[in-house]
Order: structure tokens, then C-alpha cells, then sequence
């Protein structure tokens, strides 16, 4: 499909395959081709990490050299066959669940993909987790597709000034220098969508290449275009709410026009945050025209194929617009699904609650087309059900129907070299291909001296490349001598002293100064001639965002001191390659933000590998996985007041155990104690914390169910899913008739017994279950006690006594009998919020 540069034919044949592994992602963990990008241009690949650059930029000449050399080109031809022949290779996927599982294919949605440096189309956390989801999906052989956008400048980069203020810049990326190729159709034409925002919008569709996976990235940047349409695509969160509003309708409507046009069906569509909530009308329009149904049967078939993740710890994370705004973009929208533009806008509302939310919320959206929803650690889980809650009324919090999946990390992306080779010589070299069960157990047999090597190895590379780059911040200092500039290169950390990391978006929730709040003491800390340490602090506070500056620049300005400029550096513009050397180079990473305001974090979890430890807020993923034998805590409120108290902890934490450990070597050089805590952290941890096991449960606890159920309601002419939806709205129109007469609640003995008369009008006793809820008893959930039907009320429609005897071991009143509905295929109350409480006479 791709022809990169025009090689004359007899240098394609002989550096057959250099194009396709240059455009392949897995240049970002698989580092086999790693010499060959070296061997074409050195600079140019430390510097930037991408391959295809590379292969544009090397001279035809030096490509002709490189043909005639017969090792380079034989070490070609062999990763060029490995790779080749790792693509068609069978794995989890088709050893596990292939003959059983009836799905073809999984579309995942995201604003953000976080891939590699190479294609800067990320911001942060949310795009590292999408990028990670699609690297193991490829370990895994999952059929799945991203789809996103392409952005011409990504986020905005971060330069620091000699006073410490950030400076927000702009570089643009040529697209001929991404790892990425048009899509063209059978003709050889580009492909090209039309959208309409309301005026006509040409969308191109490019394709990266993961793996076995293909991402594709919608742009507007089509000259064909306006100039403000062109501009759509120019920034990752920029502008206002009107242009974000129309990156949302090109991810979601756009995104799921692409597939079409390319003849994509996905069984199931993942939408990674509400950015891609518009999705779930689209998919709903397609299948309403494809079975000319109305919009509400389409949408209440196709939900059950929507899953949704939401990634946000407080309420107003979520993505708002006007009703004016929604309106003027989606009017013209809502005429094309066949209902009124009130019905659109209620989607994204609570309907319980419309008075107080006039807006439009992404996540409703989101909730209301999809079967099932998830938060991204078990923390963050609670928090998302009682965020969603006004949603549900009258269900109690633990039936909200919010699931979690912890988040993981895609392990060889993060590991250094030297962990890969330490892991792959005790676990093999097929560790990520499979469920890993007993890597923990493998990996324990790792020696002390083994382990404490990989650290030296680890932390040497991020020393060096910390000086690497305080040399190019110096060079742009020309006052300074040259000589002096070598020796403050020189003079910046030690090798051998235990170092410290910090690094993440500089948001005011996350506390990135937290470490900073007693700068004297930890000045102390750092030059403690015993036992000294060195601190690497990095991270971007949005541009917007003036107390996040602010922040970056106290830490800037504690860095001037004179006594800890060899101690601790502030590195600017953190990215995935900073990300890299930090988390396989530091001894400890730490995380302090407010509890629970950090859904779930994933920095910390790609230390693990490399034996790195994690000093920690008991918030995301590491409320999940402290142990005393892994780490330390932090165990915080949610309490601003309580800052100074726990600088107090963090503090005595580092001063009295931590650093003591770190530096309490026997006489054979080693620290053993906190060895012993690497080992333990490395080996549980790891495969746990990893986006193996992460998409592996999306695929049990989600992807399969939600195929199934999907593929059931669209059968046989939509069977199933047109029963649904007449169900649903019978519920709904005969619910408010229920009602219970001769409520009892009595002792018999040592027995309870419940009764009640159901009235249930024109409903059947098959539509509703009629069950007796238990208050939580101490530390357990609820209980839920089926009542049973025991005969017709005479001379009643659908009348009938249901009862309950249960033990009598707990006061009576802590019983409630209530109906809900129920339907074997329908999600309750996900799909049919209602729900009736009896009230018992006391
Ligand atoms: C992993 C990563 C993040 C997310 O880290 P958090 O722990 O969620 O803050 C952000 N930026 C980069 C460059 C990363 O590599």
C-alpha cells in the first residue's frame, strides 16, 4: 500500500522490507532493528526516535553504501524474516478463545494515543494507557483497531525559562515525517470522508501499522478544505469548546464513518473516555438505516456492543457543551437520526435531574449508549459509581452499574534493555504472547548480585542521559565558559547515589510539590554527605493552567540553590523518551496526589520492571498493590488541610527508612534489605500490574460478553434486539401502575417472614423480580433475597402474593422488600433504571 521513498528497484530488493519496519510502532519496544536505525543515522535516531525519519532523511548514497555491505544487509534479512513471520505467529488470542468466542472484531476510540515519540498524538496518561492497549493487544494477537486523530502540532511542548516560567510551544509536525501512510482504496486513492459540522467537511484517513494492529487517524488538514475547518486537527486539547466539540464529532461520527467506508464491522466499540460518546449514535444510524428501523430500537440493539471506560475522579472532568452549541453542531444531525433535536440533547442529560444539568455531558452520553461501563482501578470504581449515581436513583451505591479493570502497563515498551535481557533469561522470550501465571514464581530465582546490577546498569543510563541533557541546556548559555559547562556536566550526579523521581502532568490534585513543601529539609536530605541523593523532577502544567506553572517554577527556583545544583535537575518537556530513562533509571518513584483524585496512574507501574520502588499516595493502583514488602504509602485524606502532616510522613519516610535502606550494604557491597524489596515488587507486581492482564480481562469480562449479547440481539432480522426495545418501553409506560398492597413483616419463631400483594396491572410476573434487599451487616456488602411467588390473588389481573421466611439473626427492619425489572438480556438497571421500594409498616 505504502511506497515510503522511491527506491530505484535494485536497492528496494536488496533493503527489502526497511520501509515496513520503519513504519511499524514496534520500533518502540521491540529493539531487534535498533542498530540498523543507528547505522543510517545515529544523531538523528538518539534524538528522535523515529525510524521512518531516519529512512527519509539518509542520503541515497549512503542507502547504496549500506546495500553492498553484506552484514548489514544479511542482519537485515533476518529481522526482516522474523518479523514477517512473528506477524502471522498464533497466540493468546487464538489458543485461548478463537474457537469459542464468536467476535471478529474490537474497535477501540480515543482522543489520544500515546505510541511513541515518533507520532507525538498524546498528551498524557489517557493516550500512554490507549497507545499500551493496542501494543498488548498486538502481544496478545486480539482483533482490535484504533481509531483517533491525527494531529498536525499534538500537545504543546514545554520550554523553561532562566526564571522557571513555562514556555508553551507549538513545533509542527510534517506528516511525511510520521510513522504513518494514507489509506487508499482499491483505486489507489486516498481515502476521503465527508462530514457535515454542518458545513461539508473532507476528513482523510491515515493508517499506522502496531504490530499486527492498525490505528487509523482522522486530519482535516485537507486543502481542499476551509481554513478554520483545516485547523480542526492542528492541536490535542486546544481551543475552546467549540472546536473540542468538533474534534469530538470528527473522532466519534467520523471514526465510525471510516470504518464503514472501509468495510470495517466491529462486534464491540470501546470508547477509551466520553471524547468518542458521539459514536453510539452513528453506530445506532448506520444500523437503522442498514435494518430501517426507528432511531431508539437501533440504539437499544447497538448499545449492547458499546463499552465505555471512564478514566475521571471528579465531576467536572467530564466534557460539557451548551445545548446552543449542541444545536448548532448536531442540529442538522438529529434530523438525519429521525428524532427531535430535545430527544438528542436529553441523551446527554440526566433525565432525573435535567433542572440542575442543563448541559450536555459527554459521559451521559456515553452511559446511555453503551452495555456496560468501567473505571480504571478498584478506588476509582467506587468513585465513578457515586459520580454516576443521580443517574440511577433509588439503587443503592454498590449496584450502580460501574465495573473496574485496573490499568497495566505494556511491560516491553517500559523495560530497559538490560531489565529485558535479565527477564527474558529466567522467563523466555514469549512471556507478553500468553496468560503469564507463574512469571512471579520464575522471576523470584533472580540472585541478589543480579538484581543489584540491573540497577547499576539502569541508573548509569539515566545518569547519563541527565547530563546529556543539562550539556544541550548549557550550550544554549554561551556566557558560560566551555570548560566550565564540561565540568558542571560532570559535577551533576553520581552513578552510584540512590535516585529519586518525580514526573507527571503539573496539576494541582497531583501535588507535585508536596516533596517541595520544606525546602531546607529536603536540601538536607539531598546533600547529606552519608548518604546523599538526586532528585529528577519533570512534567507540563497545561497552558491554561497558571497554578500548575506556578508550581514548576518553585521547584525551578529551588534548583538554583548552589548547594543542590549537582543534587537535582528539572528536565523540560517530559515525554514518552524522558518517561523511558526515568522510569528504568530511578531507585525510588514517587506519587503524592490527593486522594482519590488519581483514577488510577500508570508511571509507577513501569518502574516495576526495572526494579524501581514506589513511595506512594494509597490512591489508583497502588492503594491495589501495597504491601509492606513491595513499598511504602502514604496514606492520605482527602483533607487540603492535611498537606503539611503528610510532607511530615513523606519526609520521615525517606529520612528514617528509605534512604537508611537503600545505603545499608553488607560487606559484599549489597543492600540486601532493599534488594529483598525489588525482588518482591519486581516479581508480584509486574505481571499484574502490565497491559497483558489488563486487556486480557477487557477481553473476558467485557469484549466477549458484549459480542455475544450484541451478535444475540441482532439476530435473525434483529429479533432479540426489537423484543428488547418493546420490552423496555412497555417497562417504562406500565411501570408507574405497580403497586403493593398488605405489606408484612413478622417473627415466626426464629424466622422472618415478608409478604406482600403485587398489583402488576398489564405486566406479567416474568417482567419484574421481586426480591427482599438486606442493609450492609458490618464490613459486608448487601444482600439480596429472591421472594417467591406463592399464588394468584384471586379475582386479580397479574395479581400475586410473594413471600420470604428467612433466619431471624438480624433486627427485622433492616429488611426491604422492592421490584425491578427483569429481562434475561437486558442489563438492569443499566438499560431500566426503574425501581420500586416497598414501604413496611413499622
Ligand atoms: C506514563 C506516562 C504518563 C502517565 O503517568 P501518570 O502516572 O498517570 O501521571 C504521562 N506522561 C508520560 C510521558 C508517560 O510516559
Amino acid at each position: 500500500m505504502t511506497t515510503p521513498r522511491n527506491f530505484p528497484d535494485q536497492l528496494a530488493e536488496k533493503l527489502d522490507g526497511l520501509p515496513e519496519l520503519a513504519l511499524d510502532c514496534n520500533f518502540s519496544w521491540s529493539h531487534r532493528a535498533d542498530a540498523i536505525w543507528q547505522e543510517l543515522d545515529a544523531d538523528l535516531w538518539q534524538q528522535t526516535r523515529n525510524p521512518w525519519l531516519v529512512l527519509q532523511t539518509t542520503s541515497s548514497k549512503r542507502l547504496e553504501e549500506l546495500a553492498d555491505n553484506e552484514t548489514f544487509c544479511k542482519n537485515l534479512k533476518s529481522i526482516v524474516s522474523d518479523y514477517r513471520q512473528s506477524l502471522s505467529e498464533e497466540r493468546w488470542f487464538q489458543h485461548e478463545l478463537q474457537a469459542t468466542a464468536k467476535f471478529k472484531q474490537v474497535a477501540y476510540f480515543s482522543m489520544e494515543f500515546g505510541l511513541s515519540e515518533a507520532l507525538p498524538i498524546y498528551s498524557g496518561g489517557l493516550g500512554l494507557l490507549a497507545g499500551d492497549h493496542l501494543k498488548a493487544s498486538n502481544d496478545l494477537r486480539l482483533p482490535l483497531i484504533g481509531v483517533g486523530l491525527l494531529y498536525q502540532n499534538g500537545y504543546f511542548r514545554q520550554a523553561i525559562d532562566q526564571d522557571g516560567n513555562q514556555i508553551a510551544l507549538y513545533p509542527s509536525s510534517d506528516t511525511g515525517d510520521l510513522p504513518v501512510c494514507p489509506v487508499r482504496n482499491e483505486e489507489g486513492e486516498w481515502l476521503r470522508i465527508q462530514l457535515y459540522t454542518p458545513s461539508r467537511l473532507w476528513v482523510r484517513v491515515w493508517q499506522a501499522q502496531i504490530g499486527s494492529i492498525k490505528l487509523y487517524l482522522l486530519d482535516t488538514n485537507d486543502p481542499i478544505n476551509h481554513p478554520v475547518e483545516r485547523c480542526i486537527t492542528t492541536e490535542l486539547y486546544g481551543g475552546g469548546p467549540e472546536h473540542r466539540l468538533t474534534q469530538e464529532i470528527l473522532l466519534g461520527i467520523g471514526g465510525w464513518r471510516v470504518l464503514r467506508a472501509l468495510g470495517i464491522k466491529p462486534d464491540v466499540c470501546h470508547l477509551n473516555e466520553g471524547h468518542a460518546a458521539l459514536l453510539v449514535l452513528e453506530r445506532a444510524r448506520d444500523f437503522m438505516e442498514e435494518f430501517h428501523l426507528d432511531f431508539e430500537t437501533a440504539l437499544a440493539v447497538t448499545r449492547a456492543g458499546n463499552l465505555f471506560t471512564t478514566h475521571t475522579p471528579v465531576e467536572a472532568g467530564f466534557d460539557r457543551f451548551s445545548p446552543e452549541l449542541i444545536t448548532r453542531y448536531l442540529g442538522h444531525y438529529a434530523q438525519s437520526l429521525n428524532i427531535s433535536l430535545e430527544t438528542l440533547i436529553n441523551l446527554g442529560r440526566n433525565p432525573y435531574d435535567t433542572a440542575n444539568e442543563p448541559s450536555f455531558n459527554m459521559a451521559y452520553l456515553a452511559i446511555h449508549g453503551s452495555a456496560a461501563i468501567n473505571g480504571v482501578s478498584r478506588l476509582h470504581g467506587e468513585v465513578s459509581r457515586r459520580i454516576f449515581s443521580p443517574l440511577f436513583p433509588g439503587w443503592p451505591l454498590q449496584e450502580v452499574p460501574v465495573g473496574h479493570i485496573t490499568n497495566g502497563v505494556h511491560v516491553p515498551t517500559w523495560d530497559s534493555m538490560y531489565a529485558d535481557e535479565l527477564w527474558t533469561n529466567l522467563c523466555g522470550k514469549s512471556r507478553w504472547y500468553c496468560e503469564h501465571e507463574n512469571l512471579a514464581e520464575k522471576f523470584d530465582r533472580v540472585s541478589d548480585e543480579q538484581i543489584w546490577t540491573l540497577r547499576a546498569k539502569n541508573r548509569k543510563r539515566l545518569v547519563d542521559y541527565v547530563r546529556s541533557e543539562y550539556a544541550r541546556e548549557l550550550n544554549t548559555q554561551s556566557m558560560i565558559p566551555e570548560a566550565e559547562r564540561q565540568d558542571r556536566v560532570l559535577r551533576l550526579f553520581d552513578p552510584n547515589v540512590m535516585t529519586i523521581g518525580f514526573a507527571r502532568r503539573f496539576a494541582t490534585y497531583k501535588r507535585p510539590n508536596l516533596l517541595l513543601t520544606d525546602p531546607d529539609r529536603l536540601a538536607a536530605i539531598l546533600t547529606n554527605p552519608a548518604r546523599p541523593v538526586q532528585l529528577v523532577i519533570s512534567g507540563k502544567a497545561h497552558p491554561a493552567d497558571q497554578p500548575g506553572q506556578a508550581l514548576i517554577k518553585a521547584w525551578y527556583q529551588f534548583m538554583l540553590r548552589p548547594e543542590i545544583r549537582e543534587r537535582a535537575i528539572y528536565l523540560s518537556d517530559y515525554d514518552m523518551i524522558t518517561a523511558e530513562y526515568l522510569v528504568q533509571g530511578v531507585d525510588l518513584w514517587i506519587n503524592t496526589p490527593r486522594r482519590p483524585w488519581e483514577a488510577c496512574g500508570t508511571s509507577g507501574m513501569k518502574t516495576l520492571v526495572n526494579g524501581g520502588l514506589n513511595l506512594s499516595e494509597l490512591d489508583g493502583w497502588w492503594a491495589e498493590a501495597y504491601t509492606p514488602e513491595v513499598g511504602w504509602a502514604l496514606n492520605g485524606l482527602e483533607d487540603e488541610l492535611a498537606d503539611p502532616s503528610q510532607a511530615e510522613i513523606l519526609y520521615q519516610h525517606l529520612e528514617n527508612t528509605i534512604i537508611p535502606h537503600f545505603y545499608d550494604h553488607d560487606p559484599a557491597g549489597i543492600p540486601r534489605c532493599w534488594v529483598n524489596f525489588i525482588r518482591a515488587s519486581m516479581s508480584t507486581l509486574t505481571p499484574y500490574f502490565s497491559a497483558n492482564r489488563m486487556v486480557r480481562e477487557y477481553t473476558e469480562h467485557y469484549y466477549l460478553p458484549l459480542a455475544a449479547n450484541y451478535n444475540k440481539r441482532i439476530a435473525d432480522n434483529v429479533k432479540l434486539g426489537k423484543a428488547i426495545q418493546l420490552w423496555q418501553k412497555r417497562i417504562k409506560e406500565l411501570w408507574a401502575k405497580i403497586h403493593v398492597e398488605n405489606p408484612v413483616a413478622e417473627q415466626i419463631e426464629n424466622t422472618y417472614r415478608f409478604s406482600l400483594m403485587l398489583y402488576l396491572g398489564d405486566l406479567e410476573a416474568k417482567d419484574v423480580c421481586v426480591e427482599l434487599f438486606s442493609e450492609p451487616a458490618e464490613q459486608k456488602s448487601f444482600e439480596l433475597i429472591p421472594m417467591q411467588m406463592e399464588r394468584a390473588i384471586p379475582g386479580a389481573v397479574n395479581g400475586y402474593l410473594y413471600s420470604a421466611v428467612i433466619a431471624a439473626n438480624r433486627p427485622i427492619s433492616d429488611y426491604t422488600p422492592r421490584i425491578r425489572p427483569n429481562h434475561p438480556d437486558c442489563n438492569i438497571p443499566l438499560e431500566t433504571g426503574l425501581i420500586q421500594w416497598v414501604k413496611m409498616p413499622r
